[in-house]
């Protein structure tokens, strides 16, 4: 099936009428419906589809010659809703003995959640992209030597729990199970409830080693989130890592006092501090060849006519290297605390998340640009601030991403977009990838 079509039966599922953006947010009628999409999809190539035990979608290509093994798994009744949305029985019987390491299988794939009114590219590009390019290799008579997999990773954009990556850290053992059935979303919901809703069974989260034995390398095809392949003219790049990236919480406290009877040098105001550290954001930034982005701030009491009793303002940062990143967020941090000190208001910093750098496998990077150079693509090696399946999978598995032109450059946004003729590119660049690493 060509890309164009299998992607005009994703597109409707879960999309707002009235922002035309996407609200695929994890076990919401939305999502099920993507999962339905992709177990649908599964069963029509005769691919083995199951759901691991944190929620992660799996469709696999058996290689001729390892199918003794695998029928026999209880995941191996591809077409049945029971193997759709199972408990973690449903996961990965037969798979693994004596595929692991770097004869394992090799797995392809993206995400299927969104942010909120997201684009319709971030994710299930990745996704309709593997079937397709699936398709491409068996009409070319294809045969892999090893399991091919199609991944769809739950809650990736931690749109509904507040988690990035929730999948695949629970996958890899990065987050503690208990912690995570505890993750609740903005109406209370807990994410043990939500996936029992769904028909899963939250005591199965955790590390699975089973089946992380299993996979012999990951490539995930995503939607670049910029336009440094549009500036290149390039309609294909291959990653070259994630910068470390973190967010920090900045409590400025002042005092409240009415705006207009309290004399300018008789204030406490925590706005003034904060309005520094805004603009110490970019200058540090810029010094620094970092990003530095205050997306959010709230002030107390929040009155048009008060002075703030409290400012609390979150700081997304993101550089090239930790040695950047730390200059870069000490900067703001001092510049934040000077100006405090003159306003007499008092400061307080805590990083709340933060997520080390990761550089994606070196030797399958160069498998990677070798496979497109011999289809005569020039693939540029690019590095991105954004966060991804991939980057957390590569702390236990070789990885590597591809990334398809924006030409909006825009992400996380209805205004994402990726051109049919480069999706079309994108899945000729991961059908000769998957060549490569799954041929003989
Ligand atoms: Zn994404």
């Amino acid at each position: 099936m060509r890309f164009a079509e299998l992607w005009e039966t994703l597109l409707p599922l879960g999309r707002d009428a009235v922002t035309g953006g996407y609200r695929r947010y994890s076990f919401t009628p939305a999502d099920l419906a993507c999962r339905e999409w992709f177990a649908s999809a599964a069963a029509q190539r005769g691919m083995r589809a199951s759901t691991d035990r944190n929620g992660n979608l799996w469709a696999w290509w058996d290689a001729p010659g390892d199918l003794g093994g695998q029928a026999a798994g209880p995941g191996s009744a591809s077409a049945g809703p029971g193997a759709r949305l199972g408990g973690p029985g449903a996961g990965f019987g037969g798979v693994g003995a004596g595929f692991g390491g770097v004869g394992g299988a090799v797995v392809t794939g993206s995400h299927l959640d969104s942010v909120p009114d997201g684009g319709a590219f971030d994710g299930p590009l990745g996704v309709v992209s593997a079937f397709a390019a699936i398709d491409r290799l068996r009409a070319q008579g294809f045969t892999p030597a090893r399991p091919v997999a199609v991944a769809a990773f739950c809650e990736e954009e931690g749109g509904r729990f507040g988690l990035a990556c929730l999948g695949s850290r629970l996958l890899t053992g990065a987050v503690q199970p208990a912690a995570a059935r505890e993750l609740r979303d903005g109406d209370g919901v807990t994410l043990a409830e939500a996936m029992a809703g769904a028909g899963l069974d939250p005591d199965g989260l955790g590390a699975d080693e089973e089946l992380l034995a299993s996979v012999g390398a990951v490539v995930e095809l995503h939607i670049e989130q910029g336009s440094a392949l549009d500036g290149l003219g390039a309609a294909v790049g291959i990653a070259e890592g994630i910068w470390p990236h973190g967010r920090w919480r900045l409590d400025f406290t002042g005092r409240a006092d009415h705006a207009g009877t309290t004399r300018l040098a008789d204030r406490r105001d925590p706005m003034l501090p904060f309005a520094a550290a805004v603009l110490e954001a970019r200058q540090a930034a810029s010094a620094h060849g970092a990003l530095a982005t205050f997306g959010k701030v709230t002030a107390e009491p929040g009155a048009a006519n008060a002075i703030s009793s409290a400012v609390s303002a979150w700081l997304d940062a993101r550089a090239p290297d930790q040695s950047a990143l730390d200059r870069t967020v000490g900067q703001i941090e001092s510049a934040a605390r000077r100006a405090a000190d003159v306003q007499g208001v008092e400061v307080g910093v805590r990083r709340e998340s933060f997520t080390p750098p990761v550089e994606f496998d070196p030797a399958l990077r160069a498998r990677l640009a070798a496979a497109l150079a011999a289809q005569g693509m020039q693939a540029p090696v690019l590095p991105t601030g954004a966060g991804h399946d991939a980057g957390v999978l590569a702390a236990r598995l070789p990885a590597g991403m591809l990334f398809v032109r924006n030409r909006t450059g825009v992400s996380h946004s209805p205004a994402e977009h990726a051109e049919p003729a480069d999706c079309e590119a994108g899945v000729a660049a991961l059908a000769a990838v998957l060549a490569e690493l799954a041929g003989r």
